[in-house]
């Protein structure tokens, strides 16, 4: 996947980039990204970026011109395939897992970081094809936002994750959250892991992460917990769980 990022702030991207499961998927061409100073793109003497709001009030707004130029510099390196337009913003719909999914199957994408008190609006009117938000808060800028869809999608990328069964049964993957993990030493200070985690029998430890999953999302996020969806399997389970709480 190709990403194009558009920020004031290219050097927030550096090491994000070459860390970890990113920094290694960029490193086997699995992901190439791409920032673009959008102030190398400012037409005035000073190189300005932003100016005052039309109408009056506070804060700056950042300037048609500087992005514009910018983003058609980044578009015109496509063919006729453009990729999809992201603005981050707190207006924008909600980043879920789903629609990480559905961000992870396309071959680019041109990320848009706001500053200030946003981006003028003709920008988003002429080139924007999805806002979107990390969640209803706001944030002095789009580079967090951005290196937060970066991440949560690109690891959804086939390979990019060395085991894809991680993926399938991770939390908000399939309507669950996940079950506790352990790790060594079998016993700490006195804590032991779950017996039948050392069981060896596989099915009996299936069973006991399926309904420690179902125990996770009705103490921990109960809206998420769709009881109609369930399998008779797992409606048993969480009546024996619901038995003992
Ligand atoms: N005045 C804007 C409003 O009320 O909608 C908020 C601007 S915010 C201070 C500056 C920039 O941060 C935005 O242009 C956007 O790119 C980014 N930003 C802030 N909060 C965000 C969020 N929750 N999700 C995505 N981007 C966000």
């Amino acid at each position: 996947m190709k990403i194009d990022v558009l920020t004031l702030f290219p050097e927030m991207f550096e090491t994000f980039r070459t860390s970890s499961i990113l920094g290694r998927a960029v490193a086997n061409n699995m992901v190439s990204i791409q920032t673009h100073n959008i102030r190398d793109f400012a037409a005035n003497k000073h190189k300005n970026t932003d100016d005052y709001p039309y109408g009056g009030g506070a804060g700056m707004v950042m300037m048609v011109q500087p992005l514009s130029d910018a983003i058609k510099h980044v578009l015109a390196g496509y063919g006729e395939e453009k990729p999809k337009v992201i603005y981050l913003s707190p207006q924008g719909k909600v980043l879920t897992q789903s629609l990480a999914q559905q961000l992870s199957k396309e071959p680019a994408l041109i990320l848009l970081c706001g500053h200030y008190e946003g981006i003028d609006q003709r920008i988003i009117d002429r080139y924007v094809d999805m806002e979107i938000s990390i969640g209803d808060y706001v944030l002095t800028g789009g580079e967090l936002p951005a290196m937060v869809l970066i991440d949560c999608v690109t690891r959804l990328i086939p390979g990019v994750l060395g085991s894809s069964q991680s993926i399938l049964e991770e939390s908000h993957s399939a309507g669950l959250l996940e079950y506790p993990q352990y790790t060594r030493p079998a016993v700490y200070d006195g804590d032991a892991v779950p017996e039948v985690l050392l069981s060896g029998n596989h099915k009996e430890i299936e069973r006991w992460r399926r309904q420690q999953s179902l125990k996770n999302t009705l103490l921990k996020r109960p809206d998420l917990l769709d009881r109609d969806a369930l399998s008779d399997e797992d409606k048993k389970l969480l009546k024996e769980l619901e038995d003992t709480l």
